[in-house]
């Protein structure tokens, strides 16, 4: 039996950061977090929920934040908003 097993993308969410203020660039309300779930499926059936990829970027510089580079407001913003 053959199984078709891998991992895809799940819909991605943009959340705005509002009253955030970029490192980079010191402009207030450029920034925007996007979220992006990922799943292991099995038959095309979603199985189960990975950690979601999670980046923040500035709409005034287009400098991009993920992993290490994202601060701990920006952390906590996106919890927030229900990451
Ligand atoms: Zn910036």
């Amino acid at each position: 039996m053959i199984l078709f097993f891998g991992t895809r993308p799940g819909k991605r969410r943009e959340l705005p950061l509002a009253a955030l203020t970029c490192p980079h660039c010191g402009q207030t309300g450029s920034l925007q977090g996007t979220v992006a779930p990922h799943f292991v499926h099995i038959f095309w059936i979603p199985v189960y929920r990975l950690r979601p990829m999670v980046w923040v970027q500035c709409s005034h510089c287009k400098k991009g934040y993920d992993g290490r580079d994202l601060t701990l407001e920006m952390q906590q913003a996106l919890k927030d908003t229900g990451m």
